[in-house]
């Protein structure tokens, strides 16, 4: 998947601003304020509908501007497709349009340009509580596996009505006759829960392990676990014999669930580990290693999506060298040789010699001299 080229009218801080792109490396650089993540912004609203910094489209369009333009042209699947979204200021709804025709829904854009990002705000997933590592395991999982995305929904709408049972146990002592009922779904959903992301997390250490050894000259060993329930003896068992340990584990915590009028069992807490040479990012990363390792597991997220699809997603990392030493920052601008990067960064001196280089200033756009 490539993107050849892309127009921006009037939005963010760019006026009309057309961009071609190389196919492999492309590297922004700029000083603060030029619109290098809005350019990165701009790509990511063609491909998923949504920017990632806001959910107000208005604040997308150029200040005193009417509307705004994002057009771009697609190579995919054998062929080019020009993908094209107007946003009006006030109310009138944005337009879609997929190679010229005029589409009711972003759904019928899916597939077209699919992008992985990495943005500064990802190293959180690495640093911060479980919550935001399952985010990042059931946003990809939702994408390539309908099932998954359907037994996920299906098992947060038990675990809130169960939670709500159970809170309201005194009151209510009547609705304790539907736990067996949510116990049995939760078993269910919660099997398939838990071996769909046991199988990616592990294709995923796989990848990430790969990249980050290349990237850190094999000097680092990334490693990646799964920590779900304490009855799972293997989560990447068949999903019936997932269920059994569930329901062992569930009857365990029966009283426990009563007493505290919490729901203690079910893959809720899931989380993974992820260690460098053994000892844990979280607890002891330096902030270059954790950079890297987030690096890594987007590139191996790039590659999950790929053998899935056939298509590799073009990858977009906002603002990435700072914190790298000139061995992983070298990596970076030069070495990801597959697919599509764009790469966006403050060192203003900073060329590749992997594609192209452009600088940013002030809304404006230009090829770098080679
Ligand atoms: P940094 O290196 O600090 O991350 P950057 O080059 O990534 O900088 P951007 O986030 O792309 O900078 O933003 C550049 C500028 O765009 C900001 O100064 C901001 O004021 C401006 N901007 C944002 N939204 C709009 C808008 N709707 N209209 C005009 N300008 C805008
Ligand atoms: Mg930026």
């Amino acid at each position: 998947m490539k993107l050849l080229d892309l127009r921006l009218t009037g939005f963010r801080n760019y006026e009309d601003q057309t961009v071609e792109f190389d196919p492999g490396i492309n590297l922004f650089v700029g000083q603060n304020a030029q619109g290098k993540t809005n350019l990165l912004e701009a790509v990511c609203y063609l491909s998923r509908g949504a920017a990632f910094r806001t959910r107000k489209e208005a604040e997308l369009i150029r200040f005193g501007s009417e509307f705004a333009a994002l057009e771009a042209r697609v190579f995919s699947y054998d062929r080019e497709q020009s993908l094209k979204t107007v946003m009006f200021a006030g109310r009138r709804p944005r337009q879609l349009f997929l190679s010229g025709v005029k589409k009711p829904s972003r759904e019928d854009l899916d597939g077209v340009l699919n992008t992985v990002l990495f943005c500064p705000e990802d190293l959180s997933v690495l640093k911060k509580g479980a919550a935001e590592r399952r985010k990042l395991l059931d946003d990809a999982l939702c994408q390539l596996r309908p099932r998954y995305a359907r037994a996920l929904e299906e098992y947060r709408r038990n675990y809130a009505q169960k939670s709500a049972v159970l809170r309201e146990r005194d009151e209510h002592p009547e609705l304790l006759d539907l736990l067996p009922e949510y116990n049995e779904r939760m078993a269910q959903t919660g099997a398939i829960i838990i071996t769909t992301r046991a199988k990616y997390i592990r294709r995923l250490a796989e990848r990430a392990a790969v990249h980050h050894g290349a990237f850190t000259a094999d000097r680092e060993q990334l490693r990646l676990s799964y920590q779900t329930v304490s009855t799972v003896q293997d989560p990447t068992a068949s999903a019936r014999q997932v269920y059994d340990w569930l329901r062992e584990h569930q009857e365990s915590h029966a009283r426990a669930e009563l007493a505290s009028a919490q729901c203690l069992s079910g893959p809720h807490k899931d989380d993974f580990e992820v260690a460098i040479n053994e000892l844990s990012v979280k607890t002891y990363g330096s902030q270059g290693q954790t950079r890297t390792a987030a690096i890594s597991l987007k590139l191996a997220e790039r590659d999950l999506f790929e053998a899935d699809t056939g298509e590799q997603p073009v990858l977009l990392l906002d603002d990435v060298l700072s914190e790298l030493d000139a061995g992983r920052q070298d990596f970076v601008v030069n070495c990801i040789r597959s697919g599509q990067v764009l790469i966006t960064c403050c060192e203003t001196d900073r060329v590749t010699h992997a594609g192209r280089t452009f600088s940013v200033e002030g809304g404006i756009i230009r090829t770098a001299e080679p």
